[in-house]
């Protein structure tokens, strides 16, 4: 009996005994054949670290596979059969040869978990905002610029980890998940987090975005409330940036000179693309009827649009409101969501060296805003 026929038997043998079988680290390069046949009862199959590059059609015979590591091998696709794999609730493809997300996994609606970190994805596709069960979404080590708002809408999502890839900013509708509590999003390319903050308690991990050189106040109570202390360390000291040069975001240019140590000359705040108007707290004039609208249909049918997972109609008007209110007036009795247009104040604190933007509904709001007792110092912004 050569080696090869030998571990046939040993995988066979364990197949039949186990419900759990650990295949890491084995150099498998194809599934055998006898697992369809003598594998039916088992859970939860480890394959991490193999050489596999095809998953045979077979796999949805093993119909009580809730677990499924395939993590580290050379997939670049997944068999169409996988799609009725109704009790996997686990699916790990870290560390494979993906481009895009596998037409088989799409109907995986009951799925808990979804490991896709270190392939080459940058999209992901529209049939996951149907994963109801869906409680980690890993994604890190990819391509991604952007997510889409419906990740917001997966209602019993707790962590959704996108390390090391390129996105520039969050969905906002990310602040409506109703379960989330971990965002990690280190080593992007983030200018901005969310200005509201998470209707849920969640903290965010943001090191190693060298764009990013502010937060909102919304946000900053919100995890100072959960206990954030690194403040201190999370901004680069030199605040100016170069690329002043774009039009379609809106950004301030804040005068930092009356700052004493931690800041000089400018810092350029970019904000959300969603903001297209931003007044000064002097200013007088009125929201417009768009705003006003839109501040008006959100807050009388808040309920409806957080139960629904995809915008209903695909135009502007829509998508803003399915996406949620960018920020809420911080003025305490008023509360008001704001879209398009707000009443802008940037100061620091005294406590954390960072740059705090505070937005308002209206003039009145913002004037009305004790900013001293709130231990903070309003800097001009142009
Ligand atoms: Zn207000």
């Amino acid at each position: 009996m050569d080696r090869h026929e030998r571990d046939l038997m040993d995988y066979t043998k364990e197949m039949m005994e186990k419900k759990i079988l650990h295949w890491n680290y084995r150099g498998i390069t194809e599934l055998p054949i006898s697992l369809r046949d003598k594998g039916t009862a088992i859970e939860e199959l480890y394959l991490k670290e193999n050489k596999i590059t095809v998953i045979p059609p077979w796999i949805y015979q093993l119909t009580n596979l809730t677990n499924l590591y395939l993590a580290g091998n050379k997939l670049k696709n997944l068999p169409e059969e996988f799609s009725v794999m109704e009790r996997l609730k686990v699916l790990d493809l870290s560390d494979n040869d993906l481009k895009v997300v596998p037409e088989g996994l799409k109907r995986l609606k009951t799925l808990r978990e979804l490991i896709l970190d270190d392939n080459s994805l940058c999209q992901l596709p529209l049939d996951i905002a149907d994963f109801e069960e869906l409680e980690k979404l890993s994604l890190c080590g990819n391509n991604f610029v952007s997510l889409p708002e419906w990740l917001g809408s997966l209602n019993k999502l707790q962590r959704l980890l996108v390390d090391n890839n390129f996105l520039e900013e969050l969905p906002n509708r990310l602040t409506l998940a109703q379960s989330l509590e971990i965002v990690s999003v280190c080593s992007n390319r983030l200018k901005h987090l969310p200005l509201n903050s998470f209707v849920s308690p969640t903290m965010i991990y943001f090191s190693c975005n060298s764009n990013l050189n502010y937060i909102s106040y919304s946000l900053l109570s919100q995890f100072l409330e959960l206990g954030w202390n690194d403040g201190k360390s999370f901004f680069p000291r030199n605040l100016n940036i170069s690329e002043m040069m774009s039009n379609r975001v809106l950004q301030l240019s804040v005068d930092l000179s009356m700052e004493k140590e931690n800041f000089n000359g400018t810092a350029v705040v970019r904000l959300p693309r969603q903001l297209i108007r931003v007044f000064r707290m002097e200013n007088r004039e009125p929201p417009s009827l768009w705003e006003l609208s839109l501040r008006c249909l959100f807050s009388n049918n808040y309920e409806n649009y957080l139960n629904i997972s995809i915008c209903p109609k695909p135009d502007m008007f829509h998508s803003l409101l399915f996406n949620g209110p960018l920020c809420i007036c911080l003025n305490n009795q008023c509360h008001q969501p704001m879209f398009t247009e707000a009443w802008a104040a940037v100061g620091t604190s005294e406590e954390i060296s960072l740059l705090i933007v505070l937005l308002f509904c209206s003039q009145r709001c913002s004037q009305t805003f004790d900013f001293l007792s709130h231990g903070i110092k309003v800097l001009p912004w142009r």
